[in-house]
């Protein structure tokens, strides 16, 4: 299991460094739960500064391909490493609808990732109109193929797959656990077609789309889902921590 929270662009340092802080001394042993904290940029140094030591690793939110050079306003692999990060998540849907990435730039970064040994967290997702086509299925293996077709199998914990439905981002409308279940075995056995069914196996595929304290039990015990992305929920120690949680029930 692995709980990830995606802070997007939310917060000053101050806050930032209070929000790591209280997950750090509020989080009980997670035994075998990962916890990931992934900050905007500028505070990635500061929060592994501050869960450095902890059972919580850091992660970042996006990054370039390319190792280094004349591209302004980004940030490589390696850089990320040089902070302390250990994951990575790329092609959000929110890159992929304001940003214009596409799943070619998305399967670069996660080559890049790998060569670095930052664990991409891939991000795949249908949207509301793809969904009611009943196009959900194709749509998403799609991007996994795009993403990681020739992708060697990088080991164990090396790659996470996060399935987020588009229209339940942000939006308070969650996937229900059948609806999200049924995704996460399609997409592990494309998974399985890709790799195969025993490396598909050991893939964390975490659900993202409104998941709160409410409904992370019911998600988090369906068999395919390993773990969550949390958008809003990750804001508050308190709803982060709840969510942490229940993935250890689970
Ligand atoms: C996300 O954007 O990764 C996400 C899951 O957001 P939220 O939990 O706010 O829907």
């Amino acid at each position: 299991m692995l709980i990830a929270g995606n802070w997007k662009m939310n917060l000053d340092m101050p806050a930032a460094r209070q929000l790591a802080g209280s997950i750090r001394n509020n989080l009980e042993d997670p035994g075998q739960v990962q916890v990931v904290l992934c900050p905007p940029f500028a505070y990635l140094d500061a929060v592994y500064g501050l869960v450095h030591g902890s059972p919580v690793s850091v992660g970042a939110q996006n990054m370039h391909a390319e190792e280094s050079g004349a591209f302004t306003g980004e940030i490589s692999a390696s850089m990320l490493r040089s902070v302390g990060c250990s994951h990575v998540i790329l092609g959000h849907s929110e890159r992929r609808q304001y940003f214009g990435e596409t799943d070619a730039s998305v399967r670069d970064k996660v080559a890049q990732a790998l060569r670095h040994g930052l664990v991409p967290v891939v991000c795949v997702g249908e949207s509301l109109k793809e969904r009611d086509a009943g196009r959900a299925e194709k749509v998403v293996s799609d991007q996994i193929r795009g993403a990681l077709e020739g992708i060697e199998y990088p080991g164990k914990g090396r790659l996470v797959v996060a399935y987020e439905p588009v229209w339940a981002i942000g939006t308070g409308r969650t996937a229900s656990p059948g609806e999200a279940q049924a995704i996460h075995a399609h997409i592990r056995s494309e998974l399985a077609t890709l790799f195969n069914a025993g490396d598909a196996a050991h893939i964390n595929i975490l659900y993202g789309g409104s998941m709160k304290p409410e409904n992370a039990d019911a998600l988090l015990s369906e068999p395919d889902i390993d773990g969550g992305l949390i958008g809003g929920a990750s804001l508050q120690a308190e709803s982060f921590l709840a969510i942490v949680r229940a993935a250890m029930r689970a």
